[in-house]
């Protein structure tokens, strides 16, 4: 007792503990599971981003290179043009007017920002923008730029730069004027890239294109232009001073922070957050250094331009991998836990399919231990029945006993009763009389005679001599044995049994039988108005059914089955000795045969005795 009540607690002290293990494990195995899925959706997402920057990232180096290619063969043409080579030749006037004219025309129809020439030594002479005071190029010194230097030195030149005179950027594109081999000038067509910027602005893009000197001069947003990425080294600052190649711009850097590279080449990054993307606003950035202490991550992919020195770059923001990757993680654990609560319920429903089984195998259990328990009761009881019966067995003989003693004592008692009244007769000399008594007195002695032949019957159990019986002849002595009877009351007899009837059995025993039977028939009859016997004998399958049939009391249901037990009668004592209806079952059964019992439908009992057929059989 005490020991299951201590080992209670320890029990659910495991169950808590293997509980609170199982729900650690889950949560790992979800957190490992999600972030794993995290990583996977990042990866795919990323990848797909790489996919689609490239084809951008083409799209944008071809735009690029049809926006210069353009205008690659205009230095080249003005450099041939008679009235350029005439200005260059000897400068006048007349011709600087003529110049101004045809540059200014060309520009108009060609759509560049400025067409203008430059003497041997940097000096413009003319210029498509004579026009105007403010902007014009004309008596400029350009011997300073590299496009100027490159065309003297090797007869063409191209250039990325602010306009040091408008102050607007561009890209220069130069081709040595030449009369003979004799170099006079350089021919110089300026070409505004601004626009494209404008397109990837308005598209939502982050692009930016820098120069050898890893300088962003083109971007879609306004804040990265004009800025290193990467701080300058001090010879290179010098130089881009003295070519004035971004004017007065500070070139402060970025701040961009390197990430680790992935396989695909693209670079993670991060930089400071800006403002708003450029849209129409032109010209150099404001200068600001304050760096901003937000920064933002994106995926930078890189595409170079080799015949310009440049490279095109595009940063895509990784916010929506980001989103995306949560969104499977998110979706994962919901999934694990969805599983999980799943097996619970599974586990839970295997739980209470398991108690219901153990419950009805103990309730089966119980009923088989009922069953046994009852099966055992009545064996007791049936020991205990077969006691009584053998008690009751004691008590039958006590009773016969009882009734011989009184069977006997009757007709002892009339015949002594008959013995003096004869003595007193023949004293008389009443002869007469004394015939009468000693008639009564011997019919007496027959009833103790046929009595004690009864129990000798009873006893007796040796084997009978098997023989054919004829059952008519059997029948017609029964019948005479019982003949004054049937006189007296009478019984109209109708036989009909076929002379050829012959049953295996004992003649003697057989006859036995049939009286027992007619005499029943006769009692049952005793109080009856119509009295009559049936006999038949008809031929079946197993021999021959002969049939005693009366028009007495009938069978009462509740004497059927007891009928033929020794013992039972229900005759008055003195009457009957219950012994009749055993002995014949008895005999019957000694020939091979049956005795049973019916009613008639139109009243009455009906014995009948089944025997086998004496001329199929052995004799
Ligand atoms: P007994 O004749 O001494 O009573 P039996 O064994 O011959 O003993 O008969 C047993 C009982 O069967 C009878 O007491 C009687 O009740 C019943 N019985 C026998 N034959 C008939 C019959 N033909 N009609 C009605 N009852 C019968």
């Amino acid at each position: 007792m005490a020991d299951t009540a201590s080992s209670r607690p320890l029990r659910r002290r495991r169950v808590a503990f293997l509980a609170a293990l199982l729900a650690a494990l889950l949560v790992a195995v979800t957190a490992l599971t999600c972030w794993g899925a995290y990583r996977w959706a990042e990866a795919e997402a990323r990848a797909a981003l790489t996919l689609s920057g490239d084809q951008r990232l083409g799209l944008y180096a071809s735009s690029i290179r049809n926006a210069v290619g353009r205008y690659d063969y205009l230095p080249f043409l003005v450099a041939r043009d008679h009235e350029m080579l005439d200005l260059l030749e000897a400068p006048s006037d007349s011709r600087r007017d003529a110049a101004n004219r045809r540059l200014e025309t060309a520009n108009a129809v060609a759509g560049s920002a400025a067409l203008y020439v430059v003497d041997r030594k940097g000096l413009a002479l003319a210029a498509s923008n004579w026009a105007d005071p403010a902007q014009s190029f004309v008596g400029q010194i350009y011997d300073f730029r590299p496009y100027f230097r490159q065309a003297v030195e090797s007869g063409s030149g191209r250039y990325f730069g602010i306009g040091v005179t408008t102050g607007l950027p561009g890209y220069f594109l130069s081709h040595a004027v030449r009369l003979g081999d004799r170099l006079v000038g350089v021919a110089v067509v300026k070409i505004d890239l601004e626009s494209l910027q404008r397109d990837w602005a308005a598209g939502g893009e982050r692009v930016l294109v820098t120069d050898e000197n890893g300088i962003v001069f083109l971007s879609s947003h306004a804040d990265w232009k004009y800025r290193a990425l990467r701080p300058l080294p001090d010879a290179v600052k010098a130089r881009l001073a003295q070519t004035r190649q971004y004017d007065r711009s500070e070139l402060v850097p970025l701040g961009l922070h390197d990430g680790p590279v992935m396989e695909t080449g693209a670079r993670l990054v991060s930089l400071p957050v800006i403002g708003m993307p450029l849209i129409g606003s032109l010209g150099p950035a404001r200068a600001s250094a304050a760096p901003s202490p937000a920064r933002r991550a994106y995926l930078m992919q890189e595409l170079a331009l080799p015949e310009f020195g440049w490279t095109i770059r595009l940063l895509s923001d990784l916010e929506p991998v980001r989103a995306e990757a949560a969104g499977a993680a998110v979706l994962t654990g919901m999934g694990i836990l969805l599983l999980a609560a799943a097996a619970a319920l599974g586990w839970q429903r295997r739980q209470t399919l398991r108690l219901q089984r153990e419950a009805r195998t103990m309730l089966e259990r119980r009923v088989e231990e009922r069953t046994a328990e009852l099966l055992t009761a009545n064996r007791v009881l049936r020991e205990a029945q077969e006691e009584l019966v053998q008690a009751g067995k004691l008590a039958a003989l006590g009773q016969m006993s009882a009734a011989l003693a009184h069977e006997i004592n009757q007709p002892l008692a009339a015949i002594r009763t008959f013995v003096a009244s004869t003595r007193l007769l023949a004293e008389r000399g009443e002869t007469a009389m004394v015939r009468d008594n000693l008639a009564m007195i011997g019919d007496l002695a027959e009833r103790m005679a046929q009595l004690s032949g009864h129990l000798k019957e009873f006893a007796r159990k040796g084997p009978a001599r098997v023989q054919a019986v004829p059952v008519a002849r059997t029948m017609d002595r029964a019948l005479a044995l019982l003949a004054p009877r049937l006189r007296e009351e009478e019984v109209r007899v109708e036989q009909a049994i076929p002379p050829d009837a012959l049953v295996r059995g004992d003649a003697v025993r057989l006859e036995q039988v049939f009286v027992n039977l007619l005499r029943n028939a006769a009692d049952a009859m005793d109080l009856c108005d119509d009295r009559r016997l049936t006999l038949t004998a008809v031929r079946n399958g197993e021999g021959w059914e002969i049939r005693i049939g009366d028009s007495g009391t009938g069978i009462a249901e509740a004497h059927r089955l007891r009928l033929f037990d020794p013992f039972f009668t229900t005759k008055e004592v003195g009457q009957g000795l219950g012994l009749g209806l055993s002995l014949s079952y008895g005999i019957v059964r000694d020939f091979g045969g049956t005795l049973r019992a019916e009613n008639n439908p139109d009243g009455g009992a009906c014995f009948v005795v089944q025997l086998p057929d004496a001329k199929g059989g052995p004799e």
